[in-house]
């Protein structure tokens, strides 16, 4: 078929076209393959531009075989498909992302799939002999799942390629999936809740998850042991392994080559690898780049810290599963108040519940301060609003209230702006948070405020005295 057509872009997609036209309704014709634009023809790789991550899923859940069939057609049986994906992320605070992936239909993948399909063997895997697997199994922890997984901006591209692997296991391009994010941001709530959906949904697939630490123990203990054969067998015999952490390999070289070994076998075939890391890979130090350059294969995802919606959705989340009730207003100050780690956030929350029933009273804002308080400066000397709060007004002599107050007498504008300024100095909480402090002002205000002292500390040598003076407050 191949020499049958210019291989020109735009006439191979024309080719590819009319197969897929034939073979799909014309609603989605318009819907999935309009939008589509043809973007590269390298050798006999197409690569295609798709406006969004889920529109990527889309074709790959249900147009998969269509588009084989196109591409079969149009450039011939070892075509294949790439997309370049432009990922709206959804802020403004980050421009699109472009993702190229190959798709999961390349014929090596496919042939490894007919033959694990024609192994009996492996299509109902037996735990083989090695490492405890009433133990492994024990690691997933099927609290953790994408029910309660809650989704924003923060998560977004890394929850829904989760839950692509999830769903299909091995066979999308997202191989391996490497999630990395800061810690507390729900890197093991994810992975955890891939390992349980596919438990959950093939019941015949053998899922283990691992953390890092354990994985090299266990290899440790092998090597002592003299059973690192029985260790390997055990591992490429898995049809989705969950690696957590795997940052801990860092300068382990022989736990890294057994990995590669193990991480290739795998992925030849057609096995599912999710691992996490607390920093992007490329960040990774100690780890061989052979390895490195392997997690590229896939799809790699961060997770970010919790905007403030997803952090009110996850404060919801958390009390709705505890039957509590509390106040809207209340919920909004935590929200407001942690902004570093989705664990942090649930400590508060749990603080919250348990000092609620020590000292059998409702959870009211009182409360919440005093409880954030203690954490806050339990955990870490960070400055809190209210410090700063009582600070300032301390200094020049006015109440908290004042600063809060709506009032725009000058007495009280200049010294809420000198809050607003070591607020935004000394605590990481966001422009919009900060205004919220101060009796519910936009960030706007705020960025006032703080180009205002800013610009009157150059000006003159009495502002950045009393600044530095207040500053000392805080050390
Ligand atoms: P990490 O592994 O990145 O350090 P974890 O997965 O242990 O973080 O998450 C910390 C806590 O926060 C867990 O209790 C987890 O359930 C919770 N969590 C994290 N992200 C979310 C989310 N998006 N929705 C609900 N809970 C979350
Ligand atoms: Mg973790």
């Amino acid at each position: 078929m191949n020499n049958q057509f210019q291989h020109d872009v735009a006439s191979v997609w024309e080719n590819c076209l009319q197969v897929i036209k034939a073979n799909v309704s014309e609603q989605s014709f318009k819907t999935w393959f309009e939008p589509i634009v043809p973007f590269r023809l390298a050798g006999k790789t197409l690569t295609i531009q798709v406006p969004s991550q889920f529109f990527y899923e889309w074709l790959e859940e249900n147009y998969i075989h269509v588009l084989r069939r196109a591409l079969d057609y149009a450039i011939g049986r070892d075509g294949q498909l790439e997309y370049s994906i432009i990922i709206d992320t959804g802020g403004d605070r980050q421009p699109p992302i472009k993702v190229h992936v190959p798709t999961t239909n390349s014929p090596e993948a496919a042939e490894a799939r007919q033959k694990a399909a024609a192994d009996p063997k492996k299509q109902t895997p037996h735990p083989p002999k090695g490492p405890d697997t009433s133990e492994l199994d024990l690691f997933l922890n099927s609290n953790y799942s994408f029910d309660n997984y809650i989704e924003g901006d923060c998560n977004r591209l890394a929850r829904s390629a989760g839950m692509a692997v999830a769903q299909r296991p091995g066979v999308t391009s997202f191989n391996p999936l490497l999630i990395y994010g800061g810690v507390g941001l729900g890197k093991t709530h994810l992975v955890q809740a891939i390992g349980n959906h596919i438990k959950g949904h093939y019941h015949d697939k053998f899922v283990v998850y691992v953390s890092s630490e354990k994985f090299t123990n266990q290899f440790i203990n092998a090597i002592k042991s003299n059973t690192l054969q029985d260790f390997t067998d055990f591992y490429v015999k898995v049809d989705a392994l969950i690696l957590d952490d795997v940052q801990f390999l860092s300068g382990k070289e022989k736990t890294q080559d057994t990995f590669f070994h193990i991480f290739n076998h795998l992925h030849q075939s057609g096995k599912q690898i999710i691992m996490t890391s607390d920093r992007r890979p490329s960040e990774l130090q100690g780890l061989q780049d052979r390895l490195l350059s392997r997690f590229k294969w896939g799809l790699t995802a961060d997770l970010q810290q919790p905007d403030l919606e997803t952090r009110i959705a996850i404060i919801q989340r958390k009390l709705q599963a505890e039957g509590i009730y509390i106040d809207a207003g209340v919920i909004e100050y935590v929200a407001h108040s942690v902004n570093t780690n989705v664990r942090e956030l649930e400590g508060v929350i749990i603080s919250l519940m348990a000092q609620a029933s020590l000292v059998r009273r409702d959870i009211d804002l009182e409360l919440a301060k005093n409880v954030l308080k203690n954490i806050v400066s339990a955990e870490e000397k960070e400055v809190t609003i209210d410090t700063i709060q009582e600070v300032v007004a301390d200094y020049y002599d006015i109440t908290i209230a004042d600063l809060k107050s709506k009032s725009r007498k000058k007495e009280l504008v200049y010294p809420r702006q000198v809050a607003m300024f070591f607020a935004k100095e000394l605590t990481d909480l966001s422009l919009k948070s900060i205004g919220y402090h101060f009796g519910g002002r936009d960030h706007s205000t705020v960025i006032h405020a703080i180009q205002t002292i800013s610009d009157l500390m150059e000006q003159q040598d009495a502002v950045k005295e009393a600044i530095q003076k207040i500053r000392s407050n805080f050390a």
